[in-house]
């Protein structure tokens, strides 16, 4: 194609557009003009947005600066434990201060009073030690803990971090790294043991004895009343359409031989313990444990009523988890009404004691060390 065939064929092109862009130009404006005029008419003097129509702010919160706080953990003690991670199948060994770093940033909200962060700091020291002290990891016999939340605690790496919290991370990381670092090495302590901290998301008023849902009465897991929470899932809700829910029964407890008909005839709760947890529920022609009626329906917690509707079957829930030990969510009303980080465990955890462990990585006879059931590896590092 010649240079002067191409330019010829290029103004062609422009002749026939201009018009019918500047048609298109022209029919804009006036759409953009009659729609200004039209709100503009609109909006009498005097009206008022309801809620729901006030649009959603789109300037995102101001971003906190970070708190203060001196990371060192060699600073501290050199205590060091041996982590799985499931995911990369491999074992690290870490300090124990920084291997806390994670599991608090993974167990609970880091939005939540810093007195709770450093509360749940302890309970998650006390717990990693107690669980060393009474054969370590169940999935990996060499590990003294891992990092999967149905075998041991849960684990949130610095990229998870990132992911969840975004432009707050500097902020949210900083309140858990001053929660670990201000109470580095401490942990509570019963009759000079270390405790078995157990600790649940909320606890919907009252926490539960420790025999109410495993076998043992434990002296410092006792009912407690927790009368101010703060946090999520303080309520829930699971509902069954009444054939469903007849078919989850028998599938899971064949006995009940439950039916459709006089559905209302056949479910009945039995007793409660104290703490308004369900003890006793009765399905068609069997009883189960509020704590199976858990499992069996997937509820947040054995704290619960049953509502029959015309179709349905429904579940309404109170706390979440198994209720006992330390609620987060009381932890976090507690602070919120004053209340410090010690003070919130020695409710939780009755009779029980924070204490500093000094020791933890030097010489001289403590609860830590020494004695049957101590662990091996545990104390073979402490001198480092
Ligand atoms: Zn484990």
């Amino acid at each position: 194609m010649s240079k002067r065939k191409r330019s010829r064929k290029e103004q062609k092109v422009y002749t026939i557009h201009w018009p019918i862009l500047l048609g298109l130009t022209a029919l804009l404006v006036a759409v953009v003009l009659l729609m200004v005029g039209v709100v503009r008419a609109c909006a009498l003097p005097g009206d008022a947005l309801t809620a729901s129509e006030t649009p959603e702010p789109i300037i995102a919160a101001p971003t906190r600066s970070p708190i203060p706080v001196d990371v060192n953990f060699t600073k501290v003690h050199r205590t060091t434990v041996n982590v799985f991670f499931p995911d990369e199948g491999e074992i690290r060994e870490m300090l124990l201060e920084e291997y806390l770093m994670g599991v608090v940033s993974g167990e609970m909200p880091a939005s939540y009073s810093l007195e709770a962060v450093k509360a749940q700091a302890v309970a998650a020291r006390t717990y990693t030690l107690y669980s060393i002290q009474h054969g370590g990891c169940k999935t990996n016999p060499k590990a003294d803990i891992c990092t999967s939340s149905s075998c041991c605690q849960t684990y949130n790496s610095e990229k998870r971090e990132h992911d969840k919290w975004g432009a707050q991370y500097a902020y949210y990381h900083s309140v858990i790294a001053k929660a670990v670092m201000d109470t580095a090495g401490e942990v509570m302590l019963y009759n000079g043991k270390v405790i078995d901290a157990m600790y649940h998301g909320a606890s919907g008023g009252w926490t539960e004895n420790s025999e109410n849902v495993y076998t043992n009465a434990i002296p410092y897991l006792r009912s407690v009343e927790s009368a101010h929470e703060i946090g999520s899932r303080q309520t829930g809700q699971v509902t069954f359409d009444r054939p469903a829910f007849v078919e989850r029964v028998n599938g899971a407890r064949p006995n009940a031989h439950m039916t459709l008909e006089n559905l209302e005839s056949q479910i009945k709760t039995l007793s409660l313990y104290p703490s308004g947890r369900v003890e006793k529920l009765q399905l068609g022609e069997d009883v189960i444990t509020g704590k199976t009626a858990r499992k069996i329906f997937g509820l947040d917690s054995a704290m619960f009523t049953v509502e029959l509707t015309d179709t349905q079957v429904i579940f309404h829930t109170k706390g979440f988890g198994h209720g006992v030990g330390m609620s987060q969510a009381g932890a976090n009303g507690m602070a919120a009404d004053g209340a410090d980080y010690k003070t919130i465990l020695t409710h939780y955890y009755t009779g029980a004691a924070d204490r500093r462990i000094r020791h933890l990585s030097g010489r001289g006879p403590g609860p830590l060390h020494g004695g049957p059931g101590a662990p091996r590896s545990f104390f073979a590092r402490k001198k480092r």
